[in-house]
Formats: C-alpha cells, sequence, structure tokens
C-alpha cells in the first residue's frame, strides 16, 4: 500500500519506494544486455528519482522473441476468451489493491496531480482492463450465405506480436488503452512506455504476473525512442504498431514499418483542439471550461482546448473574467489536495513551453497573464493567455502541450468553423452554447475526432476515439479499438451436395 511505503515529512511529498527498475521480458524482471541504466526524474524537485534499464536493440530483439514464441506456441492466444477474461479481471483488482501506491508514482514520474490519479487514471486501467474482458469471449467471425455452393466463413484472429509505443502525458491510462485490447485478442506484445514515465508500467508488469498473465505475454522495455522505439517499429518480426506520441514521431514509425516489414499501424497524434464559445453561452461556466481545457494535466493533454475561439458579443467579458480566473489558478505540489497544476513533466517540456512563449510575444500576440516559470525549483510555468492571436501565427497552429491558451474573437457562425478548421490537426473540439441547432450544426463541420458540447474530456472506455488529418488514424477504446488487434481470416468449403 501506497501509504505504508510513503515518507511523508511534513509537507506533500509522499514517495513511494521505488520496487521496479529493469526490463520486464518472458515473466522476469532482467538487466539490460548491454548494462545501460538511465534517470528518471521527479518534475517537482528536478532530483533524480531512480535509475531504470534501458533497451536497446538487442533487448528489443529478445523480448520479441520472447512474444513470438508465447503467440506462436503459448496458451494465450489458444485459451478460451473467458479465461483470458478472469486472468484481466484478476490484475484489474491486483490494480485496484494498489491505487495510491501507483497513482503516486505516476506523480512523482509525471508531475500529475495525485487526486486525479487516484480518482480517475489508475481506475480507468482497472475499467478498460473490464471493459475488453468482457469482449474476450465475443470475438467471432460471420458465416455468408452465398450464392455459390460454399460454405463461406470468416474467423477472427488475433494480429500476432504486438508492439505498442506510448507517451508520457498519461501513462496508465496509454498503457492499458493499448494493452487491454490487444490481450482481449489473444494477442502477445511488447510496451515501451515513455522514457520520462517508466515507474508505473513496470508496476503494472508486477500486477501482471501475479495475475497469471502468461510468460512472455506481456513485455514491458523502457527506454528510448530513437533506439528501442524505433527497433520495435522497423522489427520484421513484430506484426502491428500501436502508437500514441506526437505527429513527428507518428511519421517516422509509419515509415520504420513501411521499410520493414509492412506491419500495420495506428496512430494517435497530436492536436490543437478548438473550442468555439458562443454568444448564448453562460459567460461564468465557459471560463471554467475554457481553462480547464487548457490547464488540466498542465496543458499537456493531445486533446487540450489550446485554441479558444469566443464570439464577438462576450468577448470582452469572457477575457476580462478568464484571466482574472486564470490568476487565481493553484500552481504547486500535485501531492497537496488544493493545487489545480503541477510541473511539466521534464526539462525538455518545460524549455519547449517557455520558448513558444517567447514566441507567442515575438510574433506580436498579447500575452494577458502569466508567461513565466512559477516559483524557482520543479518545472512550473504560470498559466499563460495570450490574445490578439492570428491563425497563421506558430502558437495558433503548433501543439504547445503546456498551459498556454490562445484566446481569438469569431463573428459568425461559418467564420467560427472556419477558424475550429484551420489546423492540420483533428483530434478533438468543443462547443459552448445552449442552441441545439448551432450544436448540431456545428459538430458535424467540425474534422474532429471527437466534439465535447458544454463539456471537455468526457469520455468512457467504449467510446472510440482517434483523430482526423494529421492527429493520426486508427480508433482507440470501444469494441472498434479491438479491431487493431484482430485480422479476418476467409475459410471456403465446396458443398457437393447442398439441399438449398
Ligand atoms: P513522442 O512522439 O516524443 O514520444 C512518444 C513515444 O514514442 C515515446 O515512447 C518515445 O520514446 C517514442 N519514440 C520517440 N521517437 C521514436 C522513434 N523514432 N521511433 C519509435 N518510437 C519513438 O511524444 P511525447 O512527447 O512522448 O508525447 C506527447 C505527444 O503525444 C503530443 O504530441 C501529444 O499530443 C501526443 N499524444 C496523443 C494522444 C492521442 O491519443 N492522440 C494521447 C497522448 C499524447
Amino acid at each position: 500500500n501506497g501509504n505504508d511505503d510513503s515518507n511523508n515529512n511534513g509537507s506533500f511529498l509522499k514517495i513511494p519506494k521505488i520496487k521496479f527498475t529493469k526490463l520486464f521480458i518472458n515473466g522476469e524482471f532482467v538487466d539490460s544486455v548491454s548494462g545501460k541504466r538511465f534517470e528518471t526524474v521527479d518534475p517537482r524537485t528536478e532530483e533524480v528519482i531512480t535509475e531504470i534499464a534501458e533497451a536497446t536493440k538487442e533487448d528489443i530483439d529478445i523480448a520479441v522473441k520472447a512474444a513470438r514464441q508465447a503467440f506462436d506456441s503459448g496458451p494465450w492466444p489458444r485459451m478460451p476468451g473467458a479465461e483470458r477474461a478472469k486472468i484481466m479481471l484478476k490484475w484489474a483488482e491486483l490494480i485496484e489493491e494498489n491505487i495510491e501506491e501507483i497513482a503516486a508514482l505516476d506523480t512523482i514520474d509525471g508531475g500529475k496531480l495525485y487526486s486525479w490519479c487516484k480518482a480517475v487514471d489508475v481506475p480507468e486501467a482497472s475499467n478498460l482492463l473490464r471493459y475488453y474482458a468482457g469482449a474476450a469471449d465475443k470475438i467471432h467471425g460471420e458465416v455468408f450465405k452465398t450464392s455459390r455452393n460454399l460454405h463461406l466463413y470468416s474467423l477472427m484472429e488475433p494480429v500476432g506480436v504486438v508492439g505498442h509505443i506510448i507517451p508520457w502525458n498519461f501513462p496508465t491510462v496509454m498503457f492499458f488503452t493499448k494493452a487491454s485490447p490487444a490481450l482481449a485478442a489473444g494477442c502477445t506484445m511488447l510496451l515501451k512506455p515513455a522514457e520520462d514515465t517508466p515507474l508505473s508500467a513496470l508496476f503494472y508488469a508486477h500486477l501482471a504476473k501475479l495475475a497469471g498473465i502468461p510468460d512472455g505475454v506481456l513485455n514491458v522495455v523502457p527506454g528510448f525512442g530513437s533506439t528501442a522505439g524505433a527497433a520495435i517499429a522497423s522489427h520484421m518480426d513484430v506484426d502491428a504498431v500501436s502508437f500514441t506520441g506526437s505527429t513527428e514521431t507518428g511519421r517516422k514509425v509509419m515509415m520504420a514499418a513501411t521499410m520493414s516489414n509492412l506491419k500495420p499501424v495506428s496512430l494517435e497524434l497530436g492536436g490543437k483542439s478548438p473550442v468555439l464559445i458562443f454568444d448564448d453561452a453562460d459567460v461564468d461556466k465557459a471560463v471554467d471550461l475554457a481553462l480547464f481545457g487548457i490547464l488540466h494535466n498542465k496543458g499537456e493533454i493531445c486533446v487540450a482546448f489550446s485554441r479558444v475561439y469566443v464570439q464577438e458579443r462576450i468577448y470582452d467579458e469572457f477575457e476580462k473574467k478568464v484571466v482574472e480566473k486564470a490568476k487565481t489558478w493553484v500552481v504547486g505540489d500535485p501531492f497537496d489536495p488544493k493545487v489545480q497544476q503541477g510541473p511539466q513533466t521534464s526539462k525538455a517540456q518545460f524549455e519547449k513551453i517557455l520558448s513558444y512563449i517567447e514566441l507567442g510575444k515575438k510574433e506580436g500576440a498579447t500575452l494577458l497573464t502569466g508567461g513565466k516559470r512559477f516559483g524557482n525549483k520543479g518545472y512550473y510555468i504560470e498559466p499563460t493567455i495570450f490574445s490578439n492571436v492570428k491563425e497563421d501565427m506558430l502558437i495558433s497552429q503548433d501543439e504547445i502541450f503546456g498551459p498556454v491558451m490562445v484566446l481569438s474573437k469569431f463573428k459568425s457562425i461559418g467564420e467560427g468553423i472556419e477558424k475550429a478548421n484551420s489546423s492540420k490537426y483533428g483530434l478533438a473540439s468543443g462547443i459552448v452554447t445552449k442552441n441545439m441547432d448551432i450544436a448540431n450544426t456545428v459538430s458535424r463541420s467540425i474534422r474532429a475526432g471527437i466534439v465535447w458540447i458544454n463539456c471537455f474530456f468526457a469520455f468512457d472506455v467504449d467510446c472510440p476515439f482517434g483523430g482526423y488529418k494529421m492527429s493520426g488514424f486508427g480508433r482507440d477504446y470501444g469494441l472498434e479499438a479491438l479491431h487493431k488487434y484482430l485480422q479476418v481470416k476467409s475459410v471456403a468449403t465446396p458443398i457437393y451436395n447442398s439441399p438449398w
């Protein structure tokens, strides 16, 4: 239990003892072949938490071999779906029993709010496992009634060895978004957590073993993108890759897949999601929604409302109120229950955001509030709002992935739609209005994978999620995600004396 292991020194420091720092391959925690290790840093203090074994190509080869063997001759793909489900349900239970310790790992590794991890992220891991456990015994093909004398049917088979490559902003949710449907489908897998947040992934590997996931089915291989990640994407014996991360890296993953064995790839990529706030909106509620939309998880959310468009009549009131409220936003130690925004995950991300803020000033946008580091230790950044932002400015086009709102005005519904769609991305979007007509028209006009009407970040496990345009393709969540991990085989037998 996380509380027992923590050393609470009177502030909000609750550092759990780190138990797992090695690669998890073929059911065992092992050192890397090279003996290399890398540091993982606490973004609250900028201090090293621990060193983690670093997977490189040799380790990926070993892990792929283990996953291949588990797929080709192990029990997992052959077991009845209901048996796989039992093990997945056990895993979900074990996660619940360790919720505080895991939540604390994501907080020290990624600067995420402890209360949110405990209430939402870690429970979502169990939700995902349970949802897909429920699907594991309902995967089946079809029988086709053809005009020929044929018994013709399809089988849904697991795709094989899957490589999952995930980012650092939601270490827990991303792990189970990928692993749960793949397990239900009967696949075996490698999962590479992001180099900034490997801690919870290794803990999950330990619980997977306790739950009874057979050796070789799940291999967790922390390491860097250009080495471990690239080795997975280009491996000739990995049958599919499911990637979540930046658009730039997604392109590299797809190229590597193309140039190796043409493995199918699904890409959940970046975003620059717009929210359109219409004149009839309740301004106070819209302010709260817009701030939650950009400041939640310190803006490190692929679906963040990073472009806020407010209709002319209420613009001035909105601008005044959103700035006032942003100034009261509580930044600080993510273990403190009063805090709303913790530190950015890494030094690199912290510096990238600050450089975009400088760029915004240079591009001629007006800095209304924030714009600097918060405090002098840890990767904290003040909630920042720019106004007078033009569509062609880089702060309006690029994904900043931090607590930086860009605010502008629109006149008509048509102009709002046009501005919302003026992005290479198409991941998420929002509409704030009481008018159903506007909500219905605009939601059909926006090119994005999800539209939130008067809400933000509203999901459920059965709702497919993914991008349009350069936000990627393929869908996570829902039954839709199972198809990434299945392939269809058609089988035909002649019927020589068909009575029909
Ligand atoms: P990133 O692309 O830098 O890294 C993602 C993962 O890819 C990491 O595990 C990294 O090690 C690995 N990687 C890096 N280079 C690689 C290579 N050449 N080959 C194979 N793997 C490689 O992204 P990030 O900075 O970790 O995460 C932030 C990005 O992720 C943002 O753009 C965000 O929008 C996106 N994201 C998207 C979703 C979504 O569902 N669409 C969800 C969360 C985050």
